[in-house]
């Protein structure tokens, strides 16, 4: 029963979380006004605002313009909610859980807004660093000294990697958007959880990147964000870093 009520909640910040994607890059209030379609600007009424289903009920149209609805709203809708419901079965109805869903739920908002814009915004990242310190000290899994080397480790090797890259290539190849949302990673998960992180994410990237190389062919020149593949390397190392840490060690006893 419980289980059922963090997937709704979920899917209920979800829909909150579509609100911040689409108002934090334009700095508008995330408060007022309520949801309107973006094409006719109608306010659309509560029984056309839940989460998911309206979207289903609806077909993707909007009720008054008929315009079509961005799939990105059902889209971060369902992550939310699977990412509640995973989180709530992983750490039952703890402070732990609801510190590590409004981590995962801030990481999906950097998702998708720099997917769309190639920025991270400082207001979610900075605030974030602080949030992680203060969590660790509640938080059984980490400590503050952890928390506090996750920082530093997260924030300072992806800065040097940057001012290197910099210096050899006389170009921006990596953003301080990058430096400080590995640096809040850090916060929250500790420093251990930095190194996964980067891994894991670096592996997906490339696999992606040549994917997109293969399909768009070789002199193809996009900057794909790297924010994308930090938070999912941050989620993986949520759920499976201290697995795979252990496994390692056993490895090399
Ligand atoms: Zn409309």
């Amino acid at each position: 029963m419980l289980v059922v009520l963090s997937f709704l909640f979920g899917a209920l910040v979800g829909s909150f979380l579509n609100v911040c994607v689409y108002r934090l890059p334009k700095d508008e209030s995330i408060v007022f006004p309520g949801s309107h379609c973006p094409h006719c600007n109608k306010s659309i009424a509560f029984y056309d605002n839940i989460p998911i289903l309206s979207y289903l009920i609806l077909r993707g149209r909007c009720r008054n313009c008929g315009k079509s609805i961005s799939l990105q709203y059902p889209l971060v809708e369902a992550v939310s909610a699977l990412g509640s419901l995973l989180l709530f079965s992983t750490f039952g109805p703890t402070l732990s859980y609801l510190i590590y869903y409004f981590f995962f739920a801030s990481l999906i908002v950097i998702t998708v807004i720099d997917l769309y814009h190639q920025i991270i915004p400082d207001v979610i990242s900075l605030p974030g660093i602080g949030a992680g310190l203060l969590a660790s000290l509640v938080l059984p899994k980490i400590t503050f000294f952890n928390s506090l080397m996750g920082v530093l480790l997260g924030g300072g090797s992806l800065f040097l990697v940057a001012t290197t890259y910099q210096w050899l290539f006389k170009r921006e190849g990596m953003g301080g958007g990058d430096i400080k949302l590995l640096a809040m990673i850090g916060a929250f998960l500790g420093w251990k959880a930095v190194i996964l992180t980067i891994l894991f994410g670096s592996l997906i990237g490339s696999l992606v990147g040549i994917g997109i190389m293969v399909v768009k062919g070789k002199g193809f020149k996009y900057a794909i964000p790297f924010g994308p593949f930090l938070s999912f390397g941050a989620v993986f190392s949520l759920f499976y870093g201290e697995r795979i840490i252990r496994w390692y060690l056993f490895l090399n006893r």
